[in-house]
């Protein structure tokens, strides 16, 4: 499946591991030249520096956290500076905790709002200037929130959110050409889900139709498709990837 991509500007938050990485190199792979943030992990952003660095176009890793207003401004500098303009901005940066309703404190609230929720908004609204008429702006968000999940109160009201977001900022970036969408994956084989025991590992994938839990490169596919003129009619809108879960 191709995507032909070429030539275009994208940013990539959160591009250093799982779903991130894979849509930093699949979009680098159609063409865009790429800066993508991570927000710690050193090791993991200079893997994916490399392996950019061996496709062709002009590509960069910044450190950045999201939820850190000051550091969205540096990112998008960075992407001034080194892109000019913007096509593609994938909202992908996540994070995500296990607790029981009654003993979610209030920072850990915030964390995973901030992270998911309210880096969204940073984002979105520090790149909207760089964005070009055509561009597309992708959220990643998840499966979780149409169907909810227990002790991810946190994190299924902050991926909801972007859902309202996207619905709301594609009515107001229609007549600039802007389409902005989200994508809902179920259980994709990224670090959270390696780190499952085998039994619960076992228990997700027979929830699926498929039968097995998605790649990384199967969400980064979907964003492939929202990035290009295929999907030129399609704004506000959710796409599940999710094996039939
Ligand atoms: P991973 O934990 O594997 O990777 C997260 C990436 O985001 C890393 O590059 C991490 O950088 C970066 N990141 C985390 N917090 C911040 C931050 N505050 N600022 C900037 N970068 C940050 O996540 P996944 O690939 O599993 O998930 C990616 C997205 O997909 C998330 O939004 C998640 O909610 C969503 N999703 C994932 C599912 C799954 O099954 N994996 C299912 C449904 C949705 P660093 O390592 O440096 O912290």
């Amino acid at each position: 499946m191709s995507f032909r991509l070429d030539g275009k500007n994208a940013l990539v938050t959160g591009g250093s591991r799982g779903i991130g990485r894979a849509v930093a190199l699949g979009l680098a792979q159609e063409g865009c030249n790429v800066v993508a943030c991570y927000r710690a992990d050193k090791e993991a952003a200079g893997r994916l520096e490399s392996d950019l660095a061996a496709t062709p176009g002009r590509h960069s890793v910044v450190q950045a956290d999201v939820s850190r207003p000051e550091d969205v401004n540096a990112l998008i500098d960075e992407c001034r500076g080194t892109l000019g303009s913007l096509d593609v901005v994938v909202h992908n940066a996540g994070a995500i905790s296990h607790v029981p309703f009654a003993d979610l404190e209030l920072d850990e609230w915030h964390r995973i709002l901030d992270t998911n929720l309210t880096g969204m908004y940073l984002v979105v609204r520090g790149a909207l200037p760089l964005m070009s008429e055509g561009g597309s702006v992708i959220a990643i968000g998840s499966k979780a929130a149409m169907v909810g999940v227990p002790l991810r109160t946190h994190y299924t009201a902050s991926k909801a959110g972007e859902l309202g977001l996207a619905r709301s900022l594609s009515k107001e970036l229609g007549p600039r050409g802007i389409r902005i969408n989200v994508i809902a994956p179920g259980i994709i084989n990224t670090d959270a889900v390696t780190n499952l025991s085998p039994e619960h590992a076992q228990r997700y994938r027979t929830m699926t139709a498929l039968g097995r839990l998605g790649e990384p490169e199967e969400v980064a596919d979907a964003v492939l498709f929202l990035s290009s003129d295929r999907s030129r009619y399609m704004t506000g809108e959710t796409i599940h990837v999710d094996g039939g879960i």
